[in-house]
């Protein structure tokens, strides 16, 4: 089926836009939230309707593993999030990047990424690469450094906007033109900002992907992805589209390529309870990440005036190699903070003291999650290559949440101190 347009009225904040998204798409029984649909296939009473369907001329749900009425209305807020023509959800942000690359790339293909990327995205980039699709990484905070990558096969740009756990910025506007001039899919994975504070439209991203799992739902109880087509794309000039999808308006596209060849082959589907957490955690985005930006700030200033620590990595800070371009591309620097300290040998015991943040691998979630980053998700890569990446071994990455600022910056210090 093909994708519907935001169903409420333009010119909403964000908030009041997410909150009555459900009620302006007018949902079942004038239900404020729209009703989990659980049913996998549709009943159709005439043929030529079912027909219609299966051939994408009409709207309708055939099968519920590409399209359900619950994934929809959380398609429609997402697309609202990110101003895009339309949206796709997937099962995971996992499952959604795979779907881009899955759906959009062939053999021979080449990709760009940036060096400093989620890791398990690194990982399934490794796999392509076995695979027959070759892939350069680039220092993505300068767009000359991705100009220097690309190759005439080159057909993909992938950044993220804030590079987890170091937070780097990447030069996404620089990146942009980039694209827009060699005709490049630029995609951009905007989970740790949100349409709330960037949106990848502006620097002319083809995709912005989500794994709403993070701020979007924002309670750590439902995992889901997203791909949003921006409309920035001229499909009519990309040469791995299929003709059958190539029906209609060219804007659709590759959204229709996607849901096929993406989701429905592929399988990623995002199950009706999971859209409905994420659609109700939606309620709040714009609340969560404004409290939880106040919060990351004032924790980043705290920390960087503690004498046990080394250094504080935060885009909101002067000292950030990249806090002009926060502050021109961003709303809010955002919720990540990471930190060093000087003695290595105190991490543990100084993550221990905490009491009110957590000991947890998650990110955007409402509550604050705090890592040790050299022994737990870049373990697996050994000391010599974390050197190399500017990981250090005390490197402490934070999540940072929506607490009352006093208790958790007060519970942070109380930790260093001991
Ligand atoms: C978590 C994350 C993903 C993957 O999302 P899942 O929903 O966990 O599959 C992708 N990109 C970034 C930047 C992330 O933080």
């Amino acid at each position: 089926m093909k994708n519907e347009k935001p169903a409420e009225k333009p010119k909403l904040g964000i908030t009041t836009a997410l909150l009555h998204s459900d009620r302006f798409g007018k949902p079942e029984h004038g239900s404020l939230h729209k009703p989990i649909h659980t049913s996998i296939a549709y009943g159709y009473e005439k043929a030529e309707d079912l027909a219609a369907v299966f051939q994408n001329r009409k709207k309708g749900y055939a099968y519920a593993r590409q399209a359900n009425p619950t994934v929809t209305a959380v398609e429609a807020q997402v697309t609202t999030l990110e101003q895009g023509v339309g949206t796709i959800c997937f099962s995971t942000g996992m499952a959604a990047i795979g779907a881009l690359f899955f759906a959009f790339l062939r053999k021979g293909d080449h990709i760009v990424a940036s060096r400093y990327l989620f890791g398990n995205t690194a990982s399934l980039l490794s796999t392509l690469d076995v695979m027959g699709i070759e892939v350069s990484f680039a220092d993505a905070t300068e767009a000359g450094l991705v100009e220097a990558a690309l190759r005439p096969e080159t057909k993909m740009v992938m950044v993220e906007t804030i590079a987890n756990p170091v937070t780097q910025i990447a030069d996404l506007a620089g990146i942009g033109e980039l694209c827009r001039k060699h005709d490049l899919i630029y995609i951009v994975d905007n989970t740790l900002t949100s349409g709330c504070l960037f949106l990848p439209k502006d620097v002319h991203a083809t995709f912005s992907v989500n794994s709403l799992s993070k701020h979007f739902g924002g309670h750590g109880d439902a995992l889901g992805g997203s791909v949003t087509d921006l409309g920035n794309f001229d499909w009519t000039r990309y040469p791995n589209l299929y003709d059958l999808y190539k029906t209609g308006d060219a804007k659709q596209w590759a959204l229709l390529q996607l849901r096929k060849k993406g989701l429905r082959d592929f399988g990623g589907t995002l199950s009706p309870e999971a859209a409905h957490s994420l659609s109700i955690g939606s309620e709040t985005l714009a609340l969560r990440i404004e409290r939880a930006c106040d919060n990351a700030q004032k924790l980043a200033e705290a920390l960087a005036g503690h004498p046990k620590v080394r250094a504080v990595h935060y885009p909101g800070l002067p000292g950030h190699p990249q806090y002009e371009r926060t502050k021109n591309l961003f709303c809010r620097p955002g919720t990540l903070v990471s930190f060093e300290l000087h003695d290595a040998a105190d991490t543990f015991a100084v993550l221990d003291r905490l009491q009110i943040a957590i000991l947890s691998s998650n990110l955007g979630d409402a509550r604050t999650l705090v890592i040790p980053v050299a022994q737990t998700i870049y373990w697996e890569l050994g000391e010599a290559k974390r050197r190399d990446m500017g990981i250090a071994e005390s490197l402490v990455r934070v999540s940072v949440g929506i607490e009352d600022t006093a208790d958790l910056v007060g519970d942070f210090l109380q930790a260093l101190n001991g």
